[in-house]
């Protein structure tokens, strides 16, 4: 080679690294790791510019089961820790993995405000309306009248957090939905996500077969979003306070200021607080 050569990009293969995953078989997080290492060979940049980064729950284990630089952190920090890193290390491609559990109970203020940042991150959550790694809890996306947890034998009887809702009016920049059983669907918006210049919220449908077996039937419900993508927050709202929750695709995208602070020192609070504003 004589410099001016670039090096091939990692093949979707190579973005795994050789740990054996220990889910479920058929659990969704195998397809939806398949969809992160495809879009990352398909971004096209070298496994050491690249981290994924994870708080606590079964698809929080990712950064094991990938090549790139990652931290498996502690519950619900995902996000702070992705913030961090990508604000100290603007070069990096940062992403941020993790469950329902994870990111929009324990981790849900983490959430709100990593949208309304927009700092330059790629977000994809594996929403199955459980927490697995315990043992079939209700999460914050669980329906009230699901009854098979011995803790909520009742059902929950509290209205599901709305992920997508409570993102765009946060601020993010770049909102959509994909699902597990369409992996190569799921890695173009993953790619999407990692291409738009802004906090990227991807909600990965991805069932737990173990304590939610009813979600192998999200295949014969999951469908196209009907309308495109908008960059109106009104009618983004409209669409997500009424979809059924099924409708897959970028379903908005908007351009906003990203928060890079100066990190030479010496920038005043009230600065860095007029690049949060919305
Ligand atoms: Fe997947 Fe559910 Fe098993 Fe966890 S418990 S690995 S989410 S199938
Ligand atoms: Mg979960």
């Amino acid at each position: 080679m004589d410099g001016s050569e670039q090096t091939a990009a990692p093949t979707a293969k190579a973005f795994k690294s050789e740990y054996k995953p220990v889910w479920c078989p058929g659990c969704g997080d195998f397809s939806v790791l398949s969809s992160i290492t495809k879009a990352l060979s398909e971004w096209g940049r070298q496994t050491e510019d690249v981290a994924v980064i994870s708080g606590i729950g079964c698809s929080s284990r990712i950064p094991a089961y990938t090549s790139v630089y990652g931290f498996h952190g502690v519950h619900g920090r995902a996000l702070a820790l992705a913030t961090g890193l990508k604000v100290a290390r603007p070069d990096l491609t940062v992403l941020a993995t993790g469950g329902d559990g994870d990111g929009f109970s324990i981790g849900g203020n983490h959430f709100i405000h990593a949208c309304r940042r927009n700092v330059d991150l790629t977000y994809v959550v594996m929403d199955n309306e459980v927490y697995g790694m315990t043992k079939g809890q209700a999460s914050p996306t669980t329906s009230p009248d699901w009854t098979a947890s011995k803790l909520t034998p009742h059902g929950t009887g509290v209205s599901p957090f709305n992920p997508l809702g409570v993102a765009l009016a946060a601020g993010a920049t770049f909102i959509a939905r994909g699902f597990a059983g369409d992996p190569n669907g799921l890695a173009k918006l993953i790619l999407e996500g990692i291409q738009h210049p802004g906090f990227a919220m991807i909600q990965a449908l991805s069932p737990c077969i173990t304590f939610r077996p009813e979600q192998r039937d999200w295949k014969k419900v999951v469908r196209e979003a009907p309308v495109g993508r908008t960059d109106d927050p009104s009618r983004a709202g409209r669409m997500l306070m009424t979809d059924d929750g099924f409708n897959i695709g970028v379903l908005f995208q908007t351009q906003r200021p990203l928060y890079q602070p100066d990190l030479s020192g010496n920038v005043p609070m009230v600065d860095i607080e007029a690049k949060f504003a919305i």
